[in-house]
């Protein structure tokens, strides 16, 4: 699966804890790459973490 925002894979963004059984990822460990956290494509895109 790919980020939407920045459309790297999964797994190139750092997996972040969570209080939920959902596992997000944050930001992308890519070199140039600017995003901040993974977006699946079933997510909306929101304002910014909460
Ligand atoms: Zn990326
Ligand atoms: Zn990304």
């Amino acid at each position: 699966m790919n980020c939407r925002r920045c459309h790297h894979a999964d797994d190139t963004h750092e997996s972040t804890d969570s209080n939920e059984s959902i596992i997000r990822r944050g930001i992308c460990k890519i070199p140039d790459c600017t995003c901040k956290q993974f977006l699946d494509i079933f997510e909306e895109i929101d304002d910014e973490q909460l």
